[in-house]
């Protein structure tokens, strides 16, 4: 059984950062648009862009979510698909990693397909 006690810090921490993130977000849709018809299309842009950032600040918080249930889970740590020990340094660069490199490459070349 690995040591993963560090990990678990460090998605809790992202995860907060990404939920300040969205907080952020949130925050400056909600402002009212101007009337002027130019500054209108201007902010609606904006608009757009921040959607973008919040669905992937979302999608963030769902990865990392779940792979706090594997964690408690005993689950983390193994690959989803072929149930291999995931490098603990790939683990470190990306904590919610759900997948050996091998699988998540096979997974990437599936989504480009
Ligand atoms: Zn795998």
């Amino acid at each position: 059984m690995r040591d993963f006690s560090g990990i678990k810090e460090q998605l809790l921490t992202i995860r907060a950062e990404m939920e300040t993130r969205l907080g952020g977000i949130k925050k400056d849709m909600a402002s009212p648009l101007d009337h002027d018809f130019a500054e209108q299309a201007v902010e609606l842009e904006n608009g757009e862009v921040l959607d973008a950032l919040g669905a992937e600040a979302l999608a963030e918080i769902r990865k990392i979510n779940s792979a706090l249930v594997r964690l408690e889970d005993g689950e983390y740590g193994a690959c989803v698909d072929c149930s291999v020990e995931i490098p603990m340094a790939r683990l470190v660069a990306r904590p919610y990693s759900s997948r050996c490199i091998g699988c998540a490459e096979k997974q990437e070349a599936v989504k480009r397909r």
